[in-house]
């Protein structure tokens, strides 16, 4: 049982609207919906939804600036951009305004259904983890999305929240990439690289010299180890 989870839907095409709408609600979450970027932001602010369905190519405001504002209102919600744009630099503009998946249509309503099954057991996850784990200097948050280094406070988006929890289990071993892909992502849409890319931002919030890490630890061959 998926225990009435809401979710909001922000998409201005009817069409497309109506089929996610049906297919989710069959799954059994709630599904509220917006047509524009304005009543995204309202319908967030009035219903704290469980997650969000962001479409980019809205009629009023792009969905960059939407999600911007939907973070501001929530750093752990998961974000899900539905977009037809399948560019990188479109993924990484979106993952940086807060986004934490990205689905290129055409989607099956099945691969969405999946990767709302996975962004939404991540933030349970997370929920369930212990308050405050310290790596080298940083004091991780994991259930409040958030990182304190020397000072500076920054957030943390479910894939990273996620990721930093299959690390620290497994503390002072190796972990494989498909591991991490399989546990993080749950499903395999996404390369391998995008995995290196996430170890990247990842040892910038973490770590006091990034590019000369001494906790996320590549181990050639075999992927990454935590040394806390
Ligand atoms: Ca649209």
């Amino acid at each position: 049982m998926v225990g009435e989870k809401q979710i909001l839907l922000v998409e201005d095409e009817p069409a497309m609207a109506l089929g996610i709408t049906d297919a989710l609600s069959f799954e059994g979450y709630r599904v509220v919906h917006a047509p524009t970027g304005r009543q995204a932001v309202e319908l967030a602010r009035a219903a704290c939804p469980d997650l969000v369905l962001l479409d980019l190519m809205l009629p009023d405001t792009n969905g960059y600036e939407v999600c911007a504002q939907l973070r501001k209102l929530s750093r752990s919600v998961p974000i899900l951009i539905l977009s037809a744009r399948s560019q990188d630099s479109d993924k990484i503009r979106g993952l940086d305004a807060g986004a934490d998946d990205y689905v290129t249509k055409p989607f099956s309503l099945g691969e969405l259904a999946a990767r709302v099954r996975a962004a939404l057991r991540r933030v349970e996850r997370a929920a369930a983890a212990p308050q405050a784990v310290r790596i080298g200097r940083a004091e991780v948050n994991l259930p409040g999305h958030a990182v304190l280094l020397d000072g500076r406070e920054e957030a943390l988006s479910s894939y990273e929240v996620e990721l930093l929890r299959l690390l620290l289990e497994k503390s002072g071993e190796a972990v494989g990439r498909d591991e991490i892909l399989d546990r993080v992502w749950g499903v395999q849409a996404i390369n391998s690289r995008a995995v290196d890319n996430f170890i990247v931002k990842l040892r910038k919030k973490i770590e006091t010299t990034p590019d000369k890490p001494q906790h996320i630890l590549t181990v050639y061959g075999r992927g990454y180890k935590l040394v806390p």
